[in-house]
């Protein structure tokens, strides 16, 4: 019976993991979870899971919480305190670190310091913060697994072989809504049209992210830490069937790959249970119904965010840290109807070019660079709202 944590229970990868526990009542065991503005849905899960102990983001919503659990047993928590008490329970031997964007990186420092297991969905620690994260893993002994598709399928991939043998990462990408749209068209896209993901469902701010293809981009920096690789080892292939997961290139020319439905809750019991494997309720592959498989080379002049993303990672120390607060901050001004689709990324270059990169030493300094980029990054938003900055 393994015991878990779940931080961000209430989003697309806290609900699949626990259809996952619930699924398998004699392997997974909840003891906590966190959830923030959604308190219905916590509510609810904290009846049917029964935790111990449960937090919310913002701990003025205790009282409401509170309200709705009238007679249930469970001690409730909030704030970033409160965030870390959940990840570091008593008896939580693994936590699923599921929440979206920088608030995710303190919790998941603490189950780390705590020497707790980590399944991780939340790929901006690793952006922001990854050369520490990675410090800390080795300093606490304890396991890092991936829960992003793309690094379970290297994960997967690269199991038994030698770190010195692979020659090239190679992730694939769906494309997003908009892989064969113009820029012309580009000028035009709505909201609603980026939501719009072919294949996944998925929280809002990584929806967009898929659209902008800023999620392969954190997922190229995602991979850097996780695998240790060097960026040019790093390839991105739009493949937009989604059923290529990744693939590891090896000194002989060999490439292997991970295949599957696409659907979260396979790599996520992968995390949860390794090395042994549980059944998910995820349909089978059956090559003979697909049309084709097919790949071909982003764009970077359609999709510059991946080149941001690159671009970051080549200068490193704070920058990775600045481009994803300025992103966070850009996909909430897009889904607020404050800025257009394009202006995402012109956003992110801006507050970018503003910056000096400088060395981060500990979490805290990370935490520094990630409000330097979103206040920059608030400050050209308004900029380019007015059109002085177009
Ligand atoms: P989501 O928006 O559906 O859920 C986010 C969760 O985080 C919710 O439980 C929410 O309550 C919580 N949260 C939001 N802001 C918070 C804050 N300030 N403090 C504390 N909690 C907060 O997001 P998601 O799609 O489940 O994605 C979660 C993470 O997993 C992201 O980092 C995303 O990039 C990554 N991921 C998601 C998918 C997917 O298929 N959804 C795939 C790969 C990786
Ligand atoms: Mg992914």
């Amino acid at each position: 019976m393994k015991q878990i944590a779940i931080l961000g229970s209430t989003g697309s990868i806290g609900v699949s993991t626990l259809e996952i526990v619930a699924a398998h009542p004699d392997k997974f065991r909840v003891i906590s979870l966190s959830g923030a503005k959604n308190l219905e849905l916590l509510a609810r899960q904290i009846r049917q899971f029964r935790p111990k102990l449960a937090a919310v983001a913002d701990p003025a919503d205790i009282p409401r919480l509170k309200e709705l659990l009238a007679g249930v047993e469970v001690e409730l928590t909030g704030g970033v305190e409160g965030l870390c008490a959940v990840a570091t329970a008593s008896g939580v031997q693994m936590v699923v670190a599921a929440i979206v964007g920088a608030a995710g990186l303190v919790p998941t420092a603490a189950a780390i310091r705590a020497g707790i297991d980590v399944a991780l969905a939340n790929k901006e620690t690793l952006v922001t913060a990854g050369h520490l994260f990675m410090n800390l893993v080795e300093q606490h002994k304890v396991k890092l697994y991936p829960v992003d598709s793309e690094h379970s399928a290297i994960f997967q991939s690269i199991e038994g072989h030698r770190s010195q043998d692979i020659t090239k990462i190679i992730l694939t990408a769906s494309g997003g809504p908009f892989r064969e749209s113009s820029l012309e068209k580009l000028q035009t896209v709505t909201i609603q049209d980026a939501l719009n993901h072919p294949n996944w469902s998925m929280g809002r701010k990584i929806t967009i992210d898929s659209a902008t293809m800023m999620n392969k981009g954190l997922e190229v920096i995602e991979a850097r830490w996780l695998f240790d690789a060097p960026p040019d080892k790093i390839s991105v292939n739009i493949h937009p069937q989604s059923i290529i997961h990744s693939m590891v290139e090896y000194i002989d020319g060999c490439v292997i790959a991970q295949l599957g439905t696409p659907d979260m809750k396979a790599p996520i019991a992968y995390a949860l249970s390794y090395p042994e494997r549980v059944s998910t309720g995820v349909k089978p592959l059956d090559l003979t119904e697909l049309s084709g498989l097919t790949f071909s080379k982003p764009d970077l002049e359609r999709f510059p965010c991946l080149g941001l993303a690159y671009r970051a990672l080549g200068e490193g120390e704070s920058m990775p840290a600045v481009m994803n607060a300025a992103n966070e901050v850009a996909v909430e001004a897009f889904l607020n109807g404050r800025i257009s689709y394009l202006q995402i990324a012109r956003l992110i270059e801006k507050t970018m070019d503003a910056h000096q990169a400088h060395r981060l030493g500990s979490i805290e300094e990370v935490l520094e660079a990630d409000q330097w980029g979103r206040t920059t990054a608030q400050d050209i938003c308004t900029t380019l709202q007015t059109g002085r900055c177009l």
